[in-house]
């Protein structure tokens, strides 16, 4: 689980990248004009733009973007400087979001001589941003390739390596071979950088060799050149020498082949380096003479100085050390200009020999002191790079620690909701079991009290049950109420003549056909055998003739199971009156006696009692 959150994570950060598509095709055109020949492409830019007709303005940007970028790759800053604003202005005008695209990787790598690295790494990483949130998914990698170029200017390696290969990842998901060479090439640079480190070298190395495999050299002149380039480098760093002066070789014609002076100073100066580290200094000071007269054209000090180290390095290995100090004096106002460790440090490193071999004590000195200070600060420069790289790694770490505390709390959180939540669902259940339980007890006790009250043949309540009935009603009722004891006719002989069963048959017809007729709220009970009580509510005895009537009725039209068709059941009634809180026994006695005497007047009939119960 906390792998596949690793996972999450790291693809979160560059997924986006990996699914990157193809350039629109008039990006993927410059692209491909810039890195055969950026020299032609500026000369044909400018010259188009001449005679462009004002309302092609589209066309217009384009042309722009081309000389922006040339001048850009050709290290012609102010060239390219001169002419971003006006390209910016119109590919907003236009909307052109493509050639934003392009403008904004170019401009954030021409824009460090004015703002310095740190500044534009900022907005460098703003930019991959706003690219993956704008969904540029062919833009964010060549933004992403810019900030590794500036990151490996800025010192921070790491980060370098870190975004030039997610732009390397993204190359190769959208099959851009060209960008994908590009890319290539500049880790293969920035690790060959790092001269001391044998496994960065062998890795630039290889990089290199996939970049050059990966293009046409005959369509990627340029690019090309400078892949050779790079891996004429990383093989002084392996010293390989065969291997280098091969690839400088084939980077030297290439750089004929475009005319590109500049470029060519760079191989020669790298061929003199390679000769003379092989042990072969004439040959080194053709080369490195003639690359330092073309860097002093062009204005590159940096190369001025450090072509002049190797070239004084060569003249004294000759032992021609007047020259020497002639081309070290020469590169004074260049190096001084800079007064940076790199070009300090191989300076003051050759300077130190020459004054020494010349035997000039104090000049011997000062560049001794001069040499020491370089390193210190070279080395100061180092540290801080290494402690500003160990101080992003620790806060990336301490984030992703704090990532994980949060998601693990999250987590924690995330269960007990969940544990609650199935508590609630327990109690939930328990409950309900519970009540269903409690419901079915109730309900058992129901029916055991409701057989506990019913007469078991009948299903009448029983003798006790209708004499609660009554104490009830007495209690409980006002207004009128009658009481009213039946009797079946000559029961006994329906016992006798038909047979038991037929009598107990005769008992439940009588129950349901009497009950039948009976209003609701009025209750007829079992006394016991043959004889009924009926409890009637808002009823007078004097008017229960008719009921006695419907009740007959019912009972004649009731055949009994196991009698004789045309056998029918009668039965005898006694009524009383039963005023709130009267005696009931006495109730009782006389509904009775009113009973009796319905049987001694011939049965069949009713009797009402005089008295009140
Ligand atoms: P009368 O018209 O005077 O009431 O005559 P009778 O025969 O109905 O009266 P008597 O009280 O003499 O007889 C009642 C008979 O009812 C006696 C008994 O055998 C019978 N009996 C009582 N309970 C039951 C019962 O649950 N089932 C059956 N089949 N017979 C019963
Ligand atoms: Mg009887
Ligand atoms: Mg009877």
């Amino acid at each position: 689980m906390t792998r596949r959150v690793g996972l999450l994570v790291v693809c979160v950060a560059w997924c986006a990248t990996a699914i990157s598509a193809p350039a629109p095709q008039a990006v993927a055109e410059i692209e491909r004009d810039l890195y055969d020949d950026p020299a032609t492409v500026l000369r044909d830019a400018r010259a188009d733009l001449a005679s462009l007709p004002a309302e092609a303005r589209a066309e217009r940007l384009r042309l722009l973007v081309r000389q922006v970028m040339a001048a850009g790759m050709l290290e012609r800053l102010s060239d390219a400087s001169a002419v971003l604003p006006q390209a910016n202005a119109l590919a907003d005008e236009l909307k052109a979001r493509d050639m934003q695209c392009l403008l904004q990787a170019t401009n954030l790598s021409i824009e460090h001589g004015a703002k310095g690295w740190a500044a534009i790494a900022e907005s460098a990483a703003r930019a991959v941003h706003q690219a993956r949130a704008g969904a540029e998914a062919w833009c964010e990698p060549r933004l992403l390739e810019s900030l590794a170029f500036i990151h490996s200017n800025d010192g921070r390696r790491a980060a370098a390596l870190e975004a030039g290969q997610a732009a390397e990842a993204a190359f190769q998901a959208s099959g851009e071979a060209l960008m994908l060479a590009v890319v290539r090439n500049h880790l293969a640079w920035a690790l060959s950088e790092r001269e001391e480190d044998t496994e960065a070298v062998q890795r630039s190395i290889e990089l290199g060799d996939q970049a050059l495999a990966g293009i046409d050299p005959k369509r990627s002149r340029y690019l090309a050149g400078s892949v050779l380039h790079n891996l004429a480098g990383a093989r002084i760093a392996a010293k390989d020498w065969p291997g280098a002066r091969r690839d400088a070789a084939a980077a030297e014609q290439l750089a004929q082949a475009l005319g590109d002076p500049v470029e060519l100073a760079y191989v020669h100066r790298q061929q003199g380096e390679i000769e003379l580290r092989d042990g072969r200094p004439v040959v080194a000071l053709a080369h490195l003479r003639g690359a330092r007269r073309a860097f002093a054209t062009a204005g590159i000090d940096a190369m001025v100085v450090t072509s002049s180290a190797l070239e004084a390095e060569a003249l004294l290995a000759l032992q021609r050390t007047g020259e020497a100090l002639r081309v070290l004096s020469d590169a004074e106002a260049p190096r001084a200009r800079l007064a940076l460790p790199k070009t300090d440090v191989p300076y003051f490193r050759v300077a130190l020999e020459v004054y020494s071999a010349v035997q000039d004590p104090a000049a011997t000195a000062k560049a001794a002191r001069a040499y020491a200070e370089a390193l210190q600060r070279r080395q100061r420069e180092e540290n801080h790079r290494l402690a500003t790289e160990l101080q992003e790694r620790y806060a990336s770490a301490q984030k992703e620690a704090e990532n994980r505390l949060l998601r693990g709390q999250q987590e924690v959180q995330r269960l007990r909701v969940l544990g609650l939540v199935a508590m609630l669902v327990l109690a939930g259940l328990v409950l309900a079991a519970l009540g269903m339980y409690l419901v079915q007890q109730r309900r058992l006790r129901m029916r055991l009290k409701r057989l506990a009250e019913a007469d078991e043949l009948t299903g009448l309540p029983n003798r006790r049950a209708i004499l609660e009935i009554l104490n009830d009603a007495a209690a409980r009722r006002r207004g009128g109420r009658a009481i009213a004891m039946l009797d079946i006719d000559h029961f006994k002989r329906v016992n006798d003549r038909f047979g038991h069963a037929a009598g107990d048959a005769a008992l439940v017809t009588f129950a349901k056909a009497c009950g039948s007729v009976l209003r609701e709220g009025d209750v007829m009970g079992r006394l016991g055998g043959e004889e009924f009580l009926m409890v009637l509510h808002r009823a007078r005895a004097a008017e229960l003739q008719p009921l006695f009537d419907r009740m007959r009725g019912a009972l004649q039209a009731s055949p009994v199971d196991g009698m004789p068709a045309d056998e029918r059941l009668t039965f005898s009634m006694g009524a009383v009156d039963v005023p709130a809180e009267a005696d009931l026994e006495g109730a009782l006695r006389a509904a009775d006696e009113a009973l009796y005497r319905a049987k001694a007047g011939g049965r069949d009939r009713m009797e009402i009692s005089g008295r009140v119960g």
